[in-house]
């Protein structure tokens, strides 16, 4: 039987790294740290080895498609496929409650456009059993948006990526023309309320798309509650293990029915709208 295979983005520090040390103790295949930074990627991957953990590494930054398409031939060179997808690399400025255009733009192609050269990039390569997990936020429920016509767009039962795409770049313009614009979409962290609530979106359309496509394959998503990570600047009420649980669970335990959801850091699912 081919070995089956894991891969973690942004895995070298905070939950992406509880989320490898935890597939690394669980899964029953290999498990990939993947990492922006070549040495904060092998520090990581040397930290786990310490533990008795064999994660194997490979560099990916989610914001260049070369990156991406540099993982998808090193896959598809050494196995069968992905079994298990985690979509954790993220950034956030918690200082900056308004960011810049520039910043805003930044953020939005991290947390969400990133997704969508993966999906074409290593999408192909997934098994027809795989899993894919979007760590997303309680900042990605869609309450968190305040302008009442995107609200209702986006929950459409046949909503397209297109759709989601419009939805972004109407923000992104909403920045570049200053503050009030801004927030009136989504109001403080506006840049990374909508990465998050578009990253929530997709997770849908995606798996009513694997399903029409007759594949078996989940994806979902979900919060993993308020952790104390680099990104909190220390602050929250989980350690990064914590922060780990429900993502795992997703990756490890969920039965394979349990698709399109979106899901609280206990494990229950919650509505996203
Ligand atoms: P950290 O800031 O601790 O870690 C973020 C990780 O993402 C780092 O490994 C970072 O790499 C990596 N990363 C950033 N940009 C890229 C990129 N372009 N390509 C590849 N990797 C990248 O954050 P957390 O662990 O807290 O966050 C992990 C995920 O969880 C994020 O998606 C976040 O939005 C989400 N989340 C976090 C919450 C929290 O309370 N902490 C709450 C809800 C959601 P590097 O070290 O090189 O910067």
């Amino acid at each position: 039987m081919e070995t089956k295979v894991a891969i973690v983005t942004g895995g070298n520090r905070g939950i992406g790294f509880e989320i490898v040390k935890g597939l690394c103790q669980k899964f029953d295949g290999v498990v990939y740290l993947t990492a922006r930074n070549e040495e904060r990627g092998l520090q990581a991957v040397k930290k786990l080895e310490e533990l008795g953990l064999k994660p194997l590494f490979h560099i990916l930054d989610v914001t260049c498609e070369k990156s991406i398409e540099d993982l998808a031939k090193h896959i598809s060179t050494h196995h069968s496929g992905i079994d298990v997808l985690v979509n954790n690399a993220g950034i956030l400025d918690f200082d900056k409650a308004i960011s810049s255009y520039d910043d805003a733009k930044k953020l939005i192609d991290t947390n969400f456009m990133s997704l969508l050269s993966i999906t074409k990039i290593l999408y192909p390569l997934l098994t027809n059993t795989a899993r894919i997990i979007n760590i997303s936020s309680d900042w990605g429920l869609l309450s968190n948006i305040s302008k009442q016509v995107w609200f209702d767009r986006l929950v459409k039962e046949d909503l397209t990526v297109e759709e989601i795409l419009e939805f972004v770049n109407e923000f992104l313009n909403a920045a570049k023309m200053g503050k009030s614009a801004f927030v009136s979409i989504a109001g403080n962290y506006g840049d990374y309320k909508v990465s998050k609530v578009a990253m929530s979106a997709l997770t849908f359309v995606q798996q009513r798309q694997f399903s029409e496509q007759g594949k078996d394959i989940s994806i979902n998503c979900v919060h993993p509650g308020f952790v104390m990570t680099d990104m909190t600047k220390g602050m929250g009420n989980f350690t990064p293990e914590r922060g780990a649980k429900a993502p795992l669970y997703l990756a490890l335990e969920a039965p394979q029915s349990l698709k399109g959801a979106f899901l609280w850091h206990c494990n229950s699912r919650v509505n996203w709208d």
